[in-house]
């Protein structure tokens, strides 16, 4: 489910049984207790199969954590994390997410969100039972209008209507709920349509965020890593659609070259510091792993006046299609 947070490779020891906090990557520095957040992925197990899913290839070879093992991860979390992301993998196919939702908030997590596909929140009282449990935000994903566009990017019929009820009840219960739409080659049309879709919804904030090629996603590549020039003639709309229902509406992984008039959506200069439990895997700094180990810049980022401010796009993107798009801006970029 989680379709961006990703170490570019699996070490060794993450390919076994079961975890224990192990290799640390990227070490968070010293920091004041509670500024950072907490991604902890509780497995990658799933009951959809995203053509675009960034961490396929670690459903068949990664154990989930236990329920201690996740709650564990939070208590060591604690120590400089406020926030917390659940996500997996599809978390809601286990049954312990409301015992862990329940123990992140007697640990004193103040934003517990929830990743999801979506489709378990069709069921009301599931969807009641998270909130009960303390969760405080919801973060399901829709990538298409239609079912048929839905439901064939995520490999589940029926997949589609259980999203949409699912992001209707939790909307219904007063949750905040921040959609996810990974922006592919099949949906990058149809995001004007999307984003009409969502606002009719009433969600609190419309995320698009561009395919990261790794995991399913680098087998399917032709059909599913759209190109940004693409991106660039129905992103803008989406957008102002959302901005004009007065919602929030951001970016990810779409370089300022690709966003001229629209800067004021990229979530990169905004995001929280992170920590990121990922398998027996800890990246203690996600922000210097993103920019140090996942981004990259190219030649036309070094006459760029926005490169400062730009992690340019995953690196996996030029690999394959060159810098060519990639024009260097000359205006000044804002000083955020
Ligand atoms: S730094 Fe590179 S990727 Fe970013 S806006 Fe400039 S040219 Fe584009």
């Amino acid at each position: 489910m989680d379709h961006g947070s990703e170490p570019t490779e699996a070490p060794a020891q993450q390919q076994g049984a079961k975890s224990s906090p192990g290799q640390v990557l990227f070490a968070a520095p010293a920091q004041p207790a509670g500024t950072y957040k907490l991604d902890l992925k509780l497995g990658f197990r799933c009951n959809n199969k995203c053509v675009f899913c960034v961490q396929g290839d670690k459903r068949d070879h990664v154990s989930d954590l236990t329920t201690e093992e996740a709650i564990e991860r939070l208590r060591n979390g604690r120590e400089r994390c406020d926030g917390l992301l659940l996500t997996g993998g599809e978390i809601s196919i286990r049954e312990d997410v409301p015992e862990i939702i329940a123990a992140a908030k007697a640990l004193g997590y103040t934003t517990i969100q929830v990743q999801t596909n979506g489709r378990r929140l069709a069921y009301r009282s599931y969807a009641q039972a998270l909130v009960d449990a303390g969760a405080t935000e919801f973060n399901p994903s829709l990538h298409g209008h239609v079912a048929a566009l839905h439901d064939g990017l995520v490999g589940a019929k029926g997949a589609f209507v259980q999203c949409v009820a699912g992001i209707k009840n939790v909307v219904d219960l007063g949750q905040r709920v921040l959609t996810q739409t990974v922006i592919t080659r099949q949906n990058v049309m149809y995001l004007p349509q999307i984003a009409r879709l969502l606002v009719s919804l009433k969600v609190h904030q419309v995320q698009f965020a561009f395919v990261h090629a790794l995991g399913t996603a680098a087998e399917t590549w032709d059909e599913t890593v759209p190109r940004y020039r693409d991106v660039q003639k129905y992103l803008p709309l989406a957008l102002d659609l959302v901005k004009a229902a007065r919602i929030q509406t951001i970016t990810e992984a779409v370089p300022f070259c690709f966003l001229r008039g629209r800067e004021w959506a990229a979530i990169e200069p905004r995001l929280p510091d992170t920590t990121v439990y990922d398998g027996d895997i800890e990246i203690g700094d996600y922000d210097r792993y993103r920019n140090e180990a996942g981004k990259a810049h190219g030649p036309p980022c070094h006459a760029c006046s926005w490169s400062a401010v730009c992690e340019g796009p995953w690196k996996e993107y030029p690999e394959r299609y060159g810098w060519e798009e990639f024009v260097p801006r000359s205006d000044p970029p804002p000083n955020w």
